[in-house]
């Protein structure tokens, strides 16, 4: 099947506590985004990968992966204000001939190939997968003014993460869906969910932990330092 790569990679970064795109900043010595694009590499997806920037940024982001990657071409989309409108102007400019689509977070620089592969796998079986771990935590719904208020079942608790993999068709329509229902989420495949579509859960790894706060840019720096992965 033909297989396109979307990065969303227009956060700001807020909680990180800097002012420059996330995808910009530096860990272990190399910006994030390339960092993860590395990740696709072997996979052969990185040949017409469609990433999303904060608008204005553009010029910044082709300089950067023309330096890293000087013989592969992508596709910079500015992004929107919320992730799931980043999503959909990368997916308005996706090829006719793409028949899957594996969209995976510039924040989260240690995907295995074995998980995305599987995704695709998954989403060519089901119409749509989402990589995804069992919470090991016991995961606590608060109330008003923090009261606890329900503690769900951990055993068909997971976290989500990405890659979240789909036929193109299917995830076309399930944002045609979230839009005409202003239904909004922070991931895609809970818009495949919404639209009443099928979502494979795909097992991923706790490496794949998407750089959010100044501590996962540490831990981030550890494991590279290590030579983890
Ligand atoms: O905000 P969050 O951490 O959930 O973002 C996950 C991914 O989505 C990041 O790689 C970020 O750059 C991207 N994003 C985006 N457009 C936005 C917000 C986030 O492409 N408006």
């Amino acid at each position: 099947m033909n297989v396109r790569l979307i990065v969303p990679a227009a956060g700001m970064g807020l909680r990180l506590g800097l002012a420059q795109p996330k995808a910009l900043v530096l860990c272990g010595g190399k910006p994030l985004l390339v960092r993860t694009l590395e990740r696709f590499q072997p996979l052969g997806l990185l040949p017409g990968a469609i990433i999303t920037v904060p608008p204005g940024t553009q010029t910044d982001f082709e300089a950067l992966l023309g330096d890293a990657f000087p013989d592969t071409a992508f596709f910079l989309v500015d992004g929107g204000r919320e992730r799931q409108e980043s999503v959909e102007n990368a997916l308005e400019t996706i090829d006719n001939a793409a028949e899957i689509v594996v969209i995976h977070d510039a924040a989260r620089p240690f995907i295995s190939q074995t998980s995305v592969q599987a995704s695709i796998d998954a989403a060519e079986e089901f119409g749509a997968a989402t990589v995804a771990i069992p919470c090991s935590d016991t995961i606590l719904v608060a109330g008003a003014d923090d009261i606890l208020a329900d503690t769900p079942d951990r055993s068909c608790l997971w976290a989500c993460q990405t890659p979240q993999t789909f036929r193109v068709d299917v995830i076309r329509q399930a944002h045609q869906h979230a839009r005409a229902q202003c239904f909004a989420a922070t991931d895609d495949a809970t818009l495949v969910r919404q639209m009443g579509g099928t979502v494979k859960l795909v097992m991923g790894s706790p490496f794949n932990f998407k750089v959010t706060t100044p501590e996962d840019l540490m831990l981030a720096e550890a494991i590279i330092a290590k030579g983890f992965v």
